[in-house]
């Protein structure tokens, strides 16, 4: 006898952070931020189906290496959602990895929250908004934004989000080297260049950003983006020197390192000029892959299919 299976999908934006203020370390040994979140049109996929046991399963040109265990933050957030209600976190997860990995534009954290929005759904939960964000922020301080996209001041550990409305979408390339870097490697290297008094001056608060983003001019943006990470991502991985230096070459508005980085976001003047950047840097040599995306207007969007078997 056939019966009728659900299998809900989650398409989830990756982020780049048009500002990132680093604060001092807290005592909890997190950074206090401030930052400008703003989703980009490059998607991880992530199908939750119903299962007997949890498992994940990876495909995708970005899942080489990737972990389909416990240490996968999808795998977490299924537990945690499950724990918090109280039933056996039964679902099969399929993960197609678009977003490069360790790779500062949060991939993992977007699967994350795909995976709490899916099995919700799949497992006709209700969750509260405010109880959806906790699981989130527990699960790491980039899953929050994860969970709504647009753009967004993040602030606290970047968990605390207020909505920043932006009047016009943005055209960005993202370059990704091969290789990531480590989020935690490069907050110490900050700390290490704050303590020797070789740090760059810090970026300022957000207001400037968040203007620049409601007036919907690229060029006023492109002056104002800004990312402490920056020169401790550039100590520890000085080739992205270079692809900074091709991308403004090749006639960027404006670029910085996304995140801990390694992965450069340049703004273009429109997504034609988006296009060919991201053709000039792919030949330049200076990084592996390189797409154009339109920033801000990305979210992540559920689908509800229904299979006989
Ligand atoms: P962030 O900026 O949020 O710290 P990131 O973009 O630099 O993150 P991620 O791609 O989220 O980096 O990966 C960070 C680490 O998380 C990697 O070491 C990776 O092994 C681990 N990880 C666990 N689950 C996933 C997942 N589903 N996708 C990507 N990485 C994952």
């Amino acid at each position: 006898m056939s019966e009728t299976q659900r299998m809900v999908t989650v398409r989830v934006p990756a982020k780049i952070n048009l500002l990132l203020a680093v604060g001092p370390r807290r005592p909890d040994g997190f950074h206090e931020l401030s930052t400008v979140f703003c989703a980009v049109g490059l998607y991880d996929t992530v199908t939750a189906s119903p299962a007997t046991d949890l498992s994940v399963r990876l495909t995708g040109p970005e899942s080489a290496g990737l972990p389909a265990d416990a240490r996968n933050l999808a795998w977490r957030a299924a537990v945690l959602l499950a724990e918090h209600v109280g039933i056996e976190p039964r679902v099969r997860l399929s993960i197609d990895k678009a977003i490069p990995v360790a790779a500062g534009l949060a991939g993992g954290s977007a699967d994350a929250a795909a995976t709490l929005l899916a099995c919700a759904r799949l497992w006709n939960l209700t969750v509260e908004p405010a109880a959806r964000d906790a699981l989130a922020a527990e699960l790491g301080s980039d899953v929050s934004f994860a969970l709504h996209g647009g753009c967004a001041l993040g602030t606290g550990r970047g968990e605390r989000l207020r909505p920043v409305p932006a009047t016009a979408a943005s055209s960005w390339v993202l370059a990704a080297a091969s290789g990531g870097l480590s989020t935690p490697q490069v907050y110490a290297e900050l700390d290490r260049q704050r303590a020797a008094g070789t740090g760059s001056p810090a970026v300022g608060g957000p207001e400037p950003v968040i203007a620049a983003l409601g007036s919907g001019d690229p060029h006023l943006l492109a002056d104002r983006l800004g990312n402490d990470l920056e020169p401790a991502a550039l100590a520890l991985a000085p080739y992205l020197g270079a692809t900074l230096a091709a991308g403004r070459r090749l006639g960027a508005l404006g670029g910085l390192v996304s995140g801990s980085g390694p992965t450069c976001a340049f703004l273009a003047p429109d997504g034609e000029a988006a296009e060919r950047l991201a053709q000039g840097l792919l030949a330049s040599g200076t990084c592996r892959f390189a797409r154009a995306v339109v920033g801000g207007a990305a979210r992540p969007k559920l689908t509800v299919r229904s299979n006989q078997s």
